[in-house]
């Protein structure tokens, strides 16, 4: 072989020679290429089908032969559906079944010659690489096959990859999605514990600009009580000396001037060698949990009470009864105290039964018709008779003798609850006043009272589940009025109160004049909602 040098022209062999190896570097440096994946592609398939002289060129991917899909084209389209389906069926065949070279001549939809080669990496075939040219070019010939079975495996492999991205980038974005949505903050970070990234929820927990959080370590925005603390550190030495570690536990963290109590999960990242990389953090807000044990602690703590102080009283005067011979007469202050200490149990009993029936959705509605002016008077009689020397009683009820349909027991509990609370949060010497009135498509009654009123920040909340404005107050467990909310709404009625600071306050409900029958009177949603909202307030107060 004559050596080229720049005087002596190179001859037609060498030539192509030349410009082959020039093509193949040109390809395979394409295909090399990290970048545009899909946009190599097409370059390559181009600069092939000029080479090649062809009218077009295409890739197919061949998960199935009777599924071919259409990855990369270049040049003219190929007119598939104005094909001979066998003599293409065929073509196929050979190429993604035989995994062989192939050569068709066409006549439809022009006399044509067709060549594909199978993309075949690791002995997986990834899919077929075709070229077209009308015969007026000439026909394709096997010579055309070896150029193209080398540049098949750099495709193949590249095509490969190209998959991978492609299934990298749907599960990175799926993964983009979930950690976004997540409610729980996540929070990755380095070897060095310095923050990487972090999502939504956990950007609103802290409440930071953005900026901030890539100059800070994970600890410096959560804090341990001294009992974790040595957690902290243990995670911190497993990032840096990259050794594998998973640990829950509660902390803290400062959101302007309110600390969040949250629940942190540690776990550090360990890639596919078996490195630890860094580590993530989920953290959860744990405030309502914390609340809702708090009154949960507060409601078991006030209800004992008020089954041992009617306990103790009872027992306490049955043994005075028992150890003290005593006269009738003296007998009979004991046993009245003795009744009603009872009946303030028996108070309490009926008022965790509803509970449970409420949240159970089973407080049911025995609707009847009767007159409002009896069952008000009927629930103040013994409030007259108990407390004639230490309050006055004022009613009026207009229509006098109107009826009413609703469920009579359960109005008279909610009545007997406002009369109850004015007695008991008024001083001595005050006049409770009730007042009802029929609309024309409502009754609406009120309780009146001159006494230590509520203050503006608390009565929103006095209907809440054991809501009391002050524990200390009074005996009760702060779920009568509850129940009252409970019985209007099942009611298909209104409730709610007024009141001033050493005024008093009123309280009053609404009741349609055609309250729906009972099955039908859909209870209100209630359970754990209620308690979270109930929750988020006090925790926002
Ligand atoms: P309790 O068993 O504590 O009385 P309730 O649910 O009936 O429970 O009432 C809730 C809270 O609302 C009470 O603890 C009290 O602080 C306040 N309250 C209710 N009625 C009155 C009223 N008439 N005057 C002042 N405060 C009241």
């Amino acid at each position: 072989m004559s050596p080229i040098t720049p005087d002596s022209p190179p001859n037609v062999a060498t030539m192509s020679s030349i410009r082959l190896i020039g093509l193949l570097h040109g390809l395979f440096a394409k295909l090399g290429q990290r970048g545009d994946l899909e946009g190599a592609l097409s370059q390559v398939l181009g600069e092939l089908a000029e080479f090649l002289e062809a009218d077009g060129g295409f890739l197919l991917s061949a998960a199935d032969l009777s599924n071919l899909r259409l990855l990369a084209e270049s040049g003219a389209p190929f007119q598939e559906e104005a094909m001979d389906k066998d003599q293409l069926h065929e073509f196929y065949n050979e190429i993604f079944r035989e995994h062989r070279p192939t050569i068709i001549r066409t006549s439809r939809p022009e006399p044509m010659s067709l060549v594909g080669v199978p993309l075949v990496s690791d002995g997986r075939l990834i899919g077929g690489m075709c070229f077209f040219r009308s015969e007026r070019k000439g026909l394709f010939t096997y010579e055309d096959t070896p150029l193209l079975g080398i540049v098949a495996l750099p495709m193949a492999i590249h095509l490969e990859n190209l998959e991978y991205a492609r299934s990298n980038a749907a599960r990175r974005a799926e993964l983009e999605a979930i950690v976004a949505s997540m409610v729980d903050g996540l929070l990755k970070v380095d070897s060095w514990g310095l923050i990487v990234s972090f999502n939504d929820a956990f950007r609103n927990l802290c409440g930071l600009p953005d900026a901030e959080f890539y100059t800070l370590y994970w600890d410096d925005l959560l804090k341990a009580s001294d009992r974790h603390a040595e957690l902290f550190a243990d995670f911190n030495r497993a990032l840096r000396e990259g050794l594998p570690f998973t640990a829950r536990c509660p902390a803290t963290i400062q959101q302007g001037d309110r600390e969040i109590p949250v629940s942190v999960n540690f776990t550090t990242i360990v890639e596919g060698s078996g490195r630890i990389t860094g580590g993530v953090l989920s953290v959860r807000d744990v405030t309502i949990e914390t609340q809702i044990d708090r009154m949960k602690d507060e409601f078991i703590a006030t209800v004992s009470h008020e089954l041992k102080t009617p306990i103790t009283t009872i027992s306490g005067f049955l043994e005075m009864m028992i150890t003290r011979p005593m006269e009738r007469q003296e007998q009979l202050p004991l046993l009245e105290l003795i009744h009603s200490e009872t009946a303030r149990l028996g108070r309490l009993i009926n008022d965790m039964l509803d509970l449970s029936k409420i949240q159970s959705n089973r407080l049911s509605l025995d609707l009847k018709r009767f007159r409002m002016d009896a069952l008000i008077k009927g629930c103040l009689k013994p409030f007259e008779m108990r407390h004639k020397s230490t309050h006055h009683f004022a009613l009026s009820v207009e229509p006098a003798r109107a009826m009413v349909h609703a469920d009579p027991d359960r109005l008279s509990q909610v009545l007997v609850n406002f009369i109850s609370n004015a007695v008991k949060y008024s001083p001595e010497g005050g006049t409770i006043n009730l007042v009802a009135r029929r609309t024309e498509d409502a009754w609406r009654v009120e309780v009146k009272d001159q006494g230590i009123g509520i203050p503006s920040d608390a009565l929103p909340h006095v209907f809440d589940r054991f809501y009391r404005v002050n524990e200390n107050q009074t005996a009760g467990s702060g779920l009568g009025l509850y129940i009252c909310k409970e019985i209007i709404h099942r009611h298909g009625g209104q409730i709610g109160a007024r009141s001033e600071v050493n005024q008093g306050s009123t309280f009053w409900f609404s009741l349609p004049l055609q309250t729906k029958d009972a099955k039908a009177a859909k209870p209100a949603k209630q359970g754990s909602r209620a308690l979270r909202n109930h929750a988020i307030r006090q925790a926002e107060r």
